[in-house]
């Protein structure tokens, strides 16, 4: 029989993370006709089924097969956090025991999750407790996709609006784990329904990752974390930057819009007396003049440990905003959301259990040394 795909630690072929075809693939070597394929996909990602078992219109001589050999293959929600504001923050324990946290956040009139792609992070932010943990693995698409899954399943309520929106901006810099991404975004809108327009991915600015994803034809929105408006300042804060000139970001995002027609939103941290100070409303303001880009503004949301950085007070944020809308550049602010729980941006590290079994990844050996 052929085997299309790594097995498991349960030593069974896992299901989640392939895309249609390549389940179709699955069933057709299996003797089955490729629409059983189909049905694995829609019982996958479509309803969430997490066995074979619950699979009721696949025949039952199939399904015991299946289970002989195969699984679906999702994680265990080790632990839900619920915050006062209704975000809850899920801890997933992956098939190697690994962790991961998802954030769900329920509005009003839509439902985001808030997806990692890497437990850990390699790109060493000085102001992100994600960065603490250094890159310990990257997810594989199916473990991109489930935190998804398990975010619908934890959705407040079922007949309430379900998830609507997927913001990557969880642990880990998206485009240094650029395949399973972009499968994951493909398996969100192809079997999941979800919009491409509601999908955001959000990166510290790899420019070989936002060349690469221009290309891609996805109309997915990006958004940069630029938190500076030079590169000294920039590198300070993103150790990555010191490879990337904010003028080289500018060129890349440009292009980006020019071959997605999605226009680019740029996330500017806040950091008292860092970052947030007029020259610097005034800088970025110079930087962005003749662009169509959107200003998202993200007072930092304090990590304990971290005590060379504070928030900054409400006045400066309302000053920076002020300097940036009179210059014309569309600005909106951050929602603090979760951070009772420690599940708002930049908040996320797995405080016990990290399983290190091999030492982290040194930096400067990921993706080519781009980091
Ligand atoms: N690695 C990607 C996506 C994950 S981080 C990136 O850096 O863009 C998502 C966002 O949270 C980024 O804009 C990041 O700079 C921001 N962030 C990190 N730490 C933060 C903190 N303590 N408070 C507020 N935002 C933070
Ligand atoms: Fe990684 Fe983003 Fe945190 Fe930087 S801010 S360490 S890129 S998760």
């Amino acid at each position: 029989m052929a085997r299309t795909g790594p097995q498991t630690q349960t030593g069974k072929i896992r299901l989640l993370g392939r895309n249609r075809a390549a389940l179709e693939q699955f069933a057709a070597g299996r003797g089955q006709p490729p629409y059983r394929g189909r049905q694995l996909a829609r019982w996958i990602y479509a309803r969430g089924a997490c066995d074979f078992a619950s699979m009721t219109d696949l025949p039952a001589l199939w399904r015991a097969q299946l289970d002989e050999e195969a699984e679906v293959g999702r994680a265990t929600v080790a632990r839900t956090q619920r915050s006062r504001d209704g975000t809850a923050k899920l801890l997933l324990e992956l098939q190697d025991g690994q962790r991961v946290e998802t954030v769900l956040l329920p509005y009003e009139d839509r439902t985001s999750v808030c997806i990692s792609t890497q437990v850990g992070c390699p790109v060493g932010c000085t102001f992100c407790a994600t960065a603490t943990m250094g890159l310990i693995r990257n997810l594989d698409a199916g473990e991109i996709v489930e935190q998804v899954l398990a975010g619908r399943e934890h959705a407040p309520s079922r007949s309430g609006p379900s998830v609507t929106h997927v913001v990557v901006m969880g642990m880990g810099e998206p485009l240094l784990n650029y395949e399973p991404l972009v499968a994951a975004v493909r398996l969100l809108h192809d079997e999941m329904g979800l919009s491409y327009r509601h999908l955001t991915v959000s990166t510290a600015g790899y420019i070989p990752g936002i060349l690469q994803l221009a290309e891609e034809g996805l109309p997915i929105t990006l958004a940069l974390s630029l938190h500076a408006p030079d590169d000294a300042l920039r590198a300070e804060l993103i150790p990555m930057a010191r490879r990337y000139p904010v003028q080289e970001l500018m060129d890349a995002m440009q292009e980006y819009t020019r071959k997605t027609s999605r226009r680019v939103s740029l996330e500017y941290l806040l950091l008292a007396d860092v970052n947030d100070t007029e020259p610097h409303a005034r800088a970025l303001a110079r930087l962005l003049r003749g662009t169509i880009t959107h200003v998202n503004l993200i007072p930092w949301n304090p990590v304990a440990s971290f005590s060379q950085f504070q928030a900054p007070s409400s006045a400066r944020v309302r000053r920076f905003r002020q300097v940036l809308e009179r210059a014309g550049i569309a600005v909106t602010q951050r929602a603090e959301r979760g951070q009772d729980i420690d599940a708002a941006c930049g908040q996320l590290v797995i405080k016990e259990g990290v399983r290190r079994e091999a030492p982290p990844i040194p930096i400067n050996t990921l993706a080519g040394s781009h980091v």
